[in-house]
């Protein structure tokens, strides 16, 4: 569904991602564990072209939108080409990104509408639909300054959702909101993960990790250091730095 071969990416002179490959099938859930500055989020955003990369081939579903052309120098798929690979890919971010001048119903429209060109009448029933999925049914006609962070994140599944992607990503999630509020967002991303959405999730939370995960990848300075199951990484990590990187979160 999606391969990445040997990613690299660099900023300047720091090196941030030092050939990463990852093979992920559909419908399987894969966590992405690993200490700050490793390059997870930076990871996310070369799949879906939020960042350019210096290095390496990046196919989704079988079509390829980085390919690496002659000297070795990564091309990209034409643009509107790739625009469409890209399109299979939702993203969710720790900062939710709403548009704070629409409504909750608006918000999740608004992609649709604007850029596949759904029609309202159709959409509307949808995007419904999914809010109430994600429990926020009541809130369609509030702004997103009224809601609070766990209600927005899941607004923001919502959005994600509208546009029916093959595949999530979401980078860190609920790591901008008070724990009480983690466990609403963490409900609405299992049960995605039950209905055998594909996803990729950055995140911190081991419980989530162990409970959801397919398989957990820990990175480090920008290498995968070591992947499988949640209980051979979480619970029997053989590399030194992924069990270092553990004993320091517990
Ligand atoms: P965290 O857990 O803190 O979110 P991360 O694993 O997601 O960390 P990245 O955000 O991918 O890490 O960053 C990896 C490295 O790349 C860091 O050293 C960061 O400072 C650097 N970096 C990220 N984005 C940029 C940028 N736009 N320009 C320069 N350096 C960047
Ligand atoms: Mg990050």
């Amino acid at each position: 569904m999606i391969s990445a071969q040997n990613i690299q990416k660099n900023f300047e002179k720091l090196e941030v991602l030092r050939g990463v490959s990852l093979d992920i099938q559909k419908g399987e859930v894969v966590a992405v564990i690993g200490p700050s500055g490793s390059g997870k989020s930076t990871f996310l955003r070369c799949l879906n072209r939020l960042e350019t990369i210096d290095g390496g081939t990046i196919e989704i579903e079988g079509e390829k939108l980085v390919l690496t052309g002659a000297e070795g120098i990564p091309k990209y798929a034409e643009e509107a080409k790739a625009r469409m690979i890209c399109r299979k890919m939702g993203m969710v971010f720790q900062q939710f990104n709403l548009f704070p001048h629409l409504t909750v119903l608006e918000n999740v429209i608004e992609a649709p509408l604007t850029v596949k060109g759904v029609k309202r009448e159709e959409i509307l029933p949808e995007a419904e639909e999914l809010l109430r999925k994600v429990g926020l049914e009541d809130k369609l006609n509030s702004y997103p300054s009224r809601l609070s962070g766990g209600q927005k994140q899941r607004v923001a599944i919502a959005r994600a959702l509208a546009m029916k992607p093959d595949i999530l990503l979401f980078d860190e999630p609920t790591s901008a909101l008070d724990p009480e509020l983690t466990g609403e967002v963490l409900k609405a991303m299992r049960q995605l993960a039950e209905e055998h959405m594909t996803m990729i999730v950055v995140t911190h939370e081991m419980g989530f990790a162990r409970e959801v995960a397919n398989r957990v990848i820990f990175m480090d300075k920008g290498e995968i250091v070591e992947q499988g199951t949640p209980e051979e990484v979480i619970d029997h990590p053989k590399q030194q730095r992924t069990q270092a990187f553990l004993n320091h979160i517990n």
